[in-house]
């Protein structure tokens, strides 16, 4: 269905996707990218991308699982959009819905189950606040920013406030005397 690795790839490029590189993603990942019409597409691209920065940000299990059950509803839901037109719609929300069906198996829903049950506990955000891709998936034990360069500057600001903040640092240590 979908590796992975690319499962990884592909919710990594998601989630960090700045505005001005939208366009990108379909002609990468047309397994994904199905849809007709380019509302649609941008439709999924703006929902997946604001609900997995959600993901990544939520502390709570139990929230963090619903919001990817969540997604993975909305995606089937603009399938449902194309493939049958608008009148699918209503019957959405007969009482035979209660229980909405399981999506159907596709690359996406594929790669969203295995975030929910591979990879949640290696998602993280890096400490570098002016990092341009923050969200990652971490690949060592303890790692914490997702490079050496903005490892590197967690370092060296860490430092930078242990002197401004500690009353043992020198700066303090005169300053007290
Ligand atoms: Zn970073």
């Amino acid at each position: 269905m979908i590796s992975a690795k690319r499962a990884e790839a592909l919710l990594y490029e998601w989630v960090n996707l700045p505005d001005s590189r939208m366009d990108t993603m379909p002609a990468r990942y047309p397994e994904i990218f199905i849809f007709k019409t380019k509302k649609e597409t941008y439709r999924v691209l703006d929902t997946v991308r604001a609900g997995l920065r959600k993901i990544w940000d939520v502390r709570d299990t139990r929230q963090r699982d619903w919001d990817i059950c969540t997604l993975r509803g909305s995606y089937q839901k603009s399938r449902t959009r194309e493939d049958h037109g608008l009148s699918d719609l209503f019957s959405d929300t007969t009482d035979n819905d209660f229980f909405p069906g399981l999506p159907r198996l596709t690359p996406f829903e594929a790669a969203m189950f295995y975030l929910q049950t591979g990879l949640v506990h290696r998602m993280l955000r890096c400490r570098n606040p002016e990092c341009a891709a923050p969200y990652f998936f971490r690949t060592e034990k303890g790692q914490e920013s997702c490079s050496p360069e903005c490892a590197d500057w967690s370092r060296k600001n860490y430092k930078l406030r242990w002197y401004q903040d500690s009353p043992k640092s020198s700066k303090n240590r005169s300053k007290a005397t």
